[in-house]
């Protein structure tokens, strides 16, 4: 059986990872894991139970009987689909407050290395290269310019109906880049040995193959 490696794929929202973590998998034929995704299920089960972020002790109970899972392209929390619903600004800034407790992050952490270690992955998210596989194979760092990120993202929801402001979008994504790199639990930040790529002016394409042909040679 051939080696399990994993490809790790970090930066700040709307730097284009999961788009091209989708373009890699299906371009290598292997599964992809986003992990961002897993902290929007947690997100969402807190805001659907109204377990609010001072709620420590609930939130550790709930944690205790939560499975998330990857089916197809879907994710799972506790056997219902929820690859949609967890897709809103107000999970996605539920998702990135929680993601700072040490609970949340011991739980998805280990069930990310469980499923990155029976098979080749690739995964995406914020301390992928730097936190939970430091000795991934391919490590990859995806940045792109505050404005040109927002802009991704306002379409993005509203390709998806989701009406949305430019400049809400853009103050959100602000918020998150801070939360994200100041939180002392695994910040974001470029692993030494990653590889980063600015996206500012690539299409979802070109970033694949430069990444694609990286790992040809290497
Ligand atoms: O990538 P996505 O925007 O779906 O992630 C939602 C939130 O989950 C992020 O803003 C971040 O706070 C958190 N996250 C994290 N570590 C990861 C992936 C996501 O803290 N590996």
């Amino acid at each position: 059986m051939a080696q399990v490696f994993q490809i790790a794929i970090d930066g700040p929202s709307g730097a284009g990872k999961s788009t091209i973590a989708k373009m890699l998998a299906a371009a290598l034929n292997i599964d992809y894991i986003d992990t961002g995704a897993m902290y929007r299920a947690v997100g969402y089960k807190m805001l659907r139970e109204g377990i609010s972020l001072d709620q420590r002790d609930a939130l550790k109970a709930m944690l205790d009987r939560t499975h998330i899972d990857f089916r197809q392209g879907e994710t799972i929390l506790d056997g219902e689909v929820i690859s949609q619903a967890i897709r809103t600004p107000e999970i996605s800034k539920m998702a990135s407050d929680a993601s700072a407790f040490p609970e949340v992050r011991e739980k998805l952490v280990a069930l990310q290395r469980a499923m990155g270690e029976e098979k080749s992955v690739i995964m995406d998210g914020r301390d992928i290269g730097t936190n939970v596989f430091p000795n991934a194979k391919y490590k990859f760092y995806l940045t792109a310019t505050v404005s040109e990120r927002a802009r991704r993202r306002w379409l993005e929801l509203k390709e998806k109906g989701q009406e949305a402001e430019l400049a809400d979008v853009e103050a959100d994504i602000i918020t998150r880049d801070h939360n994200d790199t100041v939180r002392p639990l695994n910040p974001l930040r470029k692993a030494e040995d990653a590889i980063e790529i600015d996206t500012t002016n690539m299409n979802g394409e070109q970033v694949t193959q430069f990444i694609l042909n990286y790992i040809n040679k290497n």
